[in-house]
């Protein structure tokens, strides 16, 4: 058989990303590619800035969109704010606070870890602690919401007990962004990451970052280059905005910015508040219909992340089979648990454009039916 065009099924993406995508961004990554130093493109990025100024509530004039995945983001803030032999304090409460030790370590800095149980938010009084056992940390890092156990951190207390202690911010909001409140001005977070897609619903592959002040000075006072060239912002700086006089710095990933205008614009129009709102209802909804089945969460109500509810497997059910009929006979994909809950939890996401009634409704009756048989 020759190699034919790759045709996918209309799957219904519930797992932790990526998310169901609309129609209507899918339609906006067909538009017909422009030049990325085109004065329309360049009018579209600048549009992109205020849109994600929005997302992320804040003014920041570093407000862009890396071109690349979220762990790119996660990488450009490490590598940019930390310089070798600096001390920072990371939470490790999932998978992806882990990742962040390991970006300490490949900057050459030191990391000191706050562990907390997989499940639970990252506790305040732990930071505190490790701030006072070690007053020079320059930087504290933590996940806002860890999709890898679904709990939600409090990252505006985490951000007041880093300024306390004159230490900036790193902030995972890969998944929060568009999902739960994250108020990047009002809690003070100095450098904050996300992806495309989660619950901005758009398709994978870039990472909108933002950067404070004190995060744009603590870089222009490095007495060390960034080890990274492509990740360098300094760099990216000039093209992103440059005054008129944008400069190349790589090719922008073109129709994958007109799917994040979009996918931005949908949540402009919608409002972020009534976002916010639509997850929280879509998971309640999810929630009493998952209760009724019998599952029980693996996080406590309160830190409970609206967007992506673990839940435990029930005792003699096989993990792989219920999650491979759900993709064949609904082509309905949820997400298997990571690290410490691999083959004990399942991750139902609710992110973006998947959190919908018809989704909700969609998950409840495939688990149901699938766990009958
Ligand atoms: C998905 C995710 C990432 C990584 O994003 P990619 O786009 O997969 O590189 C980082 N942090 C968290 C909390 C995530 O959920």
């Amino acid at each position: 058989m020759p190699i034919q065009s790759f045709i996918p099924p209309q799957r219904v993406l519930m797992g932790p990303g990526p998310s169901d995508v609309s129609p209507q961004v899918l339609q906006a990554l067909s538009r017909p590619i422009v030049g990325h130093l085109d004065p329309l493109f360049i009018g579209m990025m600048d549009e992109v800035k205020q849109l994600l100024k929005y997302a992320f509530q804040t003014e920041n004039e570093f407000t862009i969109a890396i071109s690349a995945p979220g762990s790119a983001g996660m990488e450009a803030c490490f590598v940019n704010l930390i310089e070798p032999g600096d001390k920072v304090i990371v939470c490790r409460n999932g998978v992806f606070g882990e990742r962040m030790r390991e970006n300490v370590l490949r900057a050459g800095a030191e990391a000191v870890v706050v562990d907390d149980e997989w499940g639970k938010p990252v506790s305040p009084e732990k930071v505190e602690q490790a701030f006072n056992q070690h007053p020079d940390a320059k930087i504290l890092a933590f996940v806002h919401a860890e999709t890898s156990t679904g709990a939600l951190s409090d990252a505006q207390r985490l951000s007041q007990i880093a300024i306390e202690n004159g230490a900036l911010t790193i902030v995972d909001a890969v998944t929060s962004l568009g999902g739960v409140p994250l108020k990047v001005d009002e809690w003070e977070l100095d450098a904050v990451y996300s992806g495309s897609q989660k619950c901005l619903s758009c398709v994978p592959g870039l990472s909108p970052v933002t950067f404070s002040a004190k995060a744009i000075e603590k870089i222009q006072s490095r007495s060390t280059p960034i080890q990274s060239w492509f990740l360098d912002q300094s760099l990216v700086l000039g093209y992103w905005s440059g005054e008129g006089k944008r400069s190349y710095h790589h090719t922008a990933p073109v129709n994958s910015l007109y799917a994040l205008h979009e996918s931005l614009l949908m949540l402009k129009n919608e409002g972020l508040e009534n976002a916010w709102k639509r997850h929280a209802d879509m998971h309640q909804k999810l929630r009493s219909g998952l209760e009724s089945l019998g599952f029980t969460f693996v996080v406590d109500e309160a830190s409970r992340l609206p967007q992506l509810n673990a839940i435990y497997i029930p005792e003699g059910v096989d993990d792989a089979s219920v999650r491979s009929a759900l993709l064949e006979n609904y082509n309905l994909e949820i997400g298997a648990g990571l690290g410490a809950l691999a083959g004990k939890a399942w991750r139902i996401g609710l992110m973006g454009y998947a959190a919908r009634n018809e989704n909700v409704s969609l998950c409840l009756r495939a688990l149901e039916e699938t766990l009958q048989q």
